[in-house]
């Protein structure tokens, strides 16, 4: 068997009931990529209209477009992520079948890619998308996410990003994270550059989100910056928050026997008392937790075995000159 020829670019799109933008989208990525060598990977997530059917109907015209359909709806995430793990070629870019990126942007990314990033962010500057149940959120969200992680980007949530292969295929995707991706690699010690791209309105088919999803990156955000600064030391979090219950159950605890010594008031009657145990109850939970997460990581690990640094690289000590 020939080995497929790997292609310069990798163009992954997620397609969730896309019937009637597909053929437009196609369209547009063949008239921006003319000078390229590239491949378009569509992921059907599990779509009930005709959106598979019209990509096979594409794909019998076109050498370069590879099909990959999950045989349920899996969400976004799963479906980029699915995407990134197939896709051939050294540079990779996600985009909406929607048709709200613009593919002409793909060049410019590209370019300023090649310039020497790991990750070029689109930036929706000119959003067209509902004012309040979209818009608004995500710029809270987004500078939420920012201070949070310490990587300022206007727009995390746009998929439009160029990415170098190398640097996105050890990152592992869950929930709704594909929008941290460049959180995660700048950690990691990659370069994250920003780049305003086009925007559109959404003209057919339905958006899929609400502001529901707003809820879904917060808790996101929180998994994630837990795992980014304690996931090899989860004690110090548990443990601590134990050690602040603990305080807290004794100082009440010696209110109570305070309140009763010098002002005579009654053990029983003392709500403090009630403060005391259950802080203390608390802070045994906490410590235990923190033990049994340090069991866990250990074996996610040495499991996987996944070190708890990152090289950049190694130099070996060179023979003598002769
Ligand atoms: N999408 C998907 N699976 C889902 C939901 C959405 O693959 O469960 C795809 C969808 O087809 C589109 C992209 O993700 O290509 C973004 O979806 P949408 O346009 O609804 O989001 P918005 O642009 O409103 O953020
Ligand atoms: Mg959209």
């Amino acid at each position: 068997m020939t080995q497929p020829e790997q292609p310069a670019l990798s163009i992954v799109i997620p397609v969730f009931n896309e019937e009637e933008n597909l053929a437009m989208l196609h369209g547009e990525i063949v008239q921006a990529l003319k000078d390229f060598h590239y491949e378009i990977l569509f992921v059907d997530d599990g779509s009930a209209d005709k959106s598979f059917a019209v990509l096979t109907d594409i794909q019998k015209n076109s050498p370069n477009v590879r099909l990959i359909r999950f045989r349920r709806n899996f969400g976004q995430t799963a479906a980029l992520s699915a995407g990134f793990k197939h896709a051939r070629g050294a540079i990779i870019v996600p985009l909406d079948a929607d048709g709200q990126n613009d593919p002409a942007d793909i060049p410019r990314l590209v370019s300023k890619l090649r310039e020497g990033f790991d990750i070029v962010s689109g930036w929706r500057k000119d959003r067209k998308d509902n004012a309040v149940t979209r818009t608004l959120p995500s710029r809270i969200a987004n500078w939420f996410i920012g201070r949070i992680t310490g990587v300022r980007l206007h727009d995390y949530g746009c998929t439009l990003k160029a990415y170098r292969a190398e640097s996105l295929k050890p990152i592992r995707l869950y929930g709704e994270m594909h929008r941290f991706i460049p959180a995660l690699a700048r950690w990691g010690g990659e370069s994250v550059a920003e780049m305003v791209v086009n925007h559109r309105p959404r003209t057919r088919g339905k958006t899929k989100y609400g502001l529901n999803r707003t809820f879904k990156v917060i808790l996101d955000l929180i998994t994630i910056k837990f795992l980014a600064s304690f996931s090899t030391k989860p004690i110090y979090v548990f443990g601590g928050l134990g050690v602040l219950c603990f305080i807290g159950s004794f100082i009440s605890g010696i209110t109570v026997l305070a309140m009763k010594v010098f002002r005579e008031y009654s053990m029983n009657r003392n709500p403090l008392l009630i403060v005391s145990l259950i802080l203390m109850t608390t802070a045994v939970q906490f410590v235990l937790m923190g033990l049994l997460a340090e069991i866990l990581v250990r074996t996610y690990h040495e499991s996987q075995d996944r070190p708890i640094y990152i090289i950049d690289k190694i130099i070996e000590s060179q023979p003598p000159a002769s």
